[in-house]
């Protein structure tokens, strides 16, 4: 699932490929991915253009082509690849062909999709209400937007309008990390629980976004919840599941909340 680690990969890969480059012409084998434009209204406003300096915001990614920017949100199944001379794969949706190569928005379930804004009020009203980006959040601005917000922990972490960012997989990560509850008051968080929610907020971004995905290494919460049954990898305890906000959550009883019957 695309979090903030892995659209900040489509972003370097972008920067790296794309930048500079001139549109040859796009291609849409499936228009329905298309939110408010068709095939014809995208190849118009890119063709003959160059990319700007891509940008991202959350897990949106913004592709610059002079005025016009293509706005990409990932949703759960969604990836940005860069190929030359390849045939379609089934799951291609868009394909922007640039002089030395294309790129394709490629998703299975394509639960979100690309947009296209010509200017940055339409890319701002597009993307809706955002946080702060959850990378080099200060532990100022992490105790400001948690502090006046009702809720469960982590259902406000992964509240785009509050911070920008953490989806489900992140978000059990580093409350895992952090031994703290996910059921807790957002509100009722001491100021040391804070300290240490934004130490290990901020560890567990750089980390995953350098290799851009959440590492599913030992020593991670990401690598055994495919497990059967999981077990915490620090303590062994059996994981509990659970639902908030309508994703299933993975937390250790005894290291997040100091109960367990061991
Ligand atoms: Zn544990």
């Amino acid at each position: 699932v695309p979090e903030l680690p892995d659209v900040e990969g489509f972003r370097r890969l972008l920067e790296k490929h794309g930048t500079g480059h001139r549109v040859q012409r796009v291609e849409v084998p499936d228009p329905a991915v298309l939110h408010n434009t068709n095939p014809q209204g995208l190849g118009r406003s890119l063709r003959g253009r160059r990319l700007d300096e891509p940008s991202r915001h959350g897990k949106w990614l913004r592709a610059p082509f002079g005025t016009s920017t293509v706005l990409f949100h990932f949703g759960m199944t969604g990836a940005l690849v860069w190929v030359t001379n390849e045939e379609f794969h089934p799951h291609d949706r868009v394909c922007i062909v640039l002089d030395d190569g294309e790129l394709r928005y490629r998703d299975q379930r394509k639960l979100k999709g690309v947009w296209l804004a010509h200017d940055d009020r339409e890319a701002s009203d597009i993307m809706g209400s955002l946080g702060p980006d959850a990378l080099g959040l200060s532990r100022q601005d992490l105790g400001d937007r948690l502090g006046g917000r009702r809720g469960r922990l982590k259902a406000v972490l992964m509240d785009q309008e509050v911070i920008a960012g953490l989806g489900n997989i992140l978000s059990d990560e580093i409350l895992w990390q952090a031994r703290l509850d996910p059921s807790t008051s957002s509100r009722e968080l001491t100021s040391p629980d804070l300290d240490r929610l934004h130490r290990v907020m901020q560890r567990v971004l750089r980390e995953s976004v350098k290799l851009g995905f959440i590492p599913p290494e030992p020593g991670w919460l990401a690598g055994v919840r495919d497990a059967d049954p999981p077990r915490c990898p620090r303590c062994g305890y059996p994981l509990r599941s659970q639902r908030i906000a309508g994703r299933t959550s993975w937390l250790c009883p005894p290291c997040q909340l100091g109960s367990g019957d061991r």
